[in-house]
């Protein structure tokens, strides 16, 4: 019988991993097993010579200004393959310091982190931090996107990128203009850690659809038992909406 398979890539989650980035992976996983669905992940470390032949989905997660310095170079080395996946209707998840990578650069003050100019935006450095909780209202799923937020960076999306969402608590892309993330093709980028994925379930979803749609031409997903990830989603949005 011929089994669906979605392969990941997981670009650099000894350096990308911040609040629990990488436990995204795990639900994208557990939500094809789950669907009796393949999931094959691959992690791309520094140094690895890695190919996006194969992916279907791909992930970059948050990390802070040293490590976003880091890594930038590398993953750089990697930007016309990415740009081709991107411009193909590849899945791409990033999030935080790996969705202010997407965008053409990261200014720190007088030290600027270079982009990979996937998405039309940039990142500048604000005062203070954005700490807190945070729920966004996104056409990409029914519930509100709950989690955690805690940036520098303002992101500034050019004129025809869409955001994810508007902030409904907390402070987003920028602490003022009321967008949250982006949402380009089929690429989603957010400021939203916790992770992401365990209590916003239309999330992970919504990524899995496009990537099987992309891969076998039918997004077709049979639906879950969400029950538990809606009642944490639930709870969030009770402590944090009027
Ligand atoms: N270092 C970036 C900033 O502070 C991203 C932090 C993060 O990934 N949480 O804006």
């Amino acid at each position: 019988m011929h089994e669906r398979t979605v392969t990941i890539a997981h670009l650099y989650p000894e350096l990308l991993n911040l609040y629990g980035d990488s436990g995204n992976i795990l639900v994208l996983r557990k939500r094809l097993l789950w669907r009796d669905l393949r999931c094959v992940v691959n992690e791309v470390h520094m140094g690895d010579k890695a190919s996006l032949a194969d992916a279907d989905l791909v992930f970059i997660g948050g990390g802070s200004d040293r490590e976003q310095t880091i890594v930038c170079d590398e993953l750089r080395s990697m930007q016309s393959e990415l740009r081709s996946y991107v411009e193909d209707g590849g899945v791409l998840l990033a999030v935080c310091g790996g969705y202010q990578l997407l965008g053409h650069s990261y200014l720190m003050g007088d030290e600027e982190v270079r982009g990979l100019s996937l998405v039309d935006l940039y990142t500048d450095r604000g005062s203070p931090r954005l700490i807190g909780n945070v729920v966004v209202q996104s056409r990409i799923c029914a519930q509100p996107i709950v989690g955690y937020e805690n940036h520098g960076g303002r992101t500034h999306l050019g004129s025809g990128i869409e955001p994810l969402g508007s902030v409904l608590h907390g402070y987003g892309n920028d602490g003022t203009s009321g967008a949250e993330g982006c949402l380009y093709k089929n690429v989603i980028g957010t400021y939203v850690h916790g992770p992401l994925l365990p209590k916003n379930p239309g999330v992970a979803d919504w990524l899995l659809a496009r990537a099987l749609e992309r891969r076998y031409g039918t997004a077709e997903l049979p639906s879950l038992d969400d029950a538990e990830e809606l009642a944490a989603n639930r709870a969030m949005l009770d402590r944090l909406l009027p």
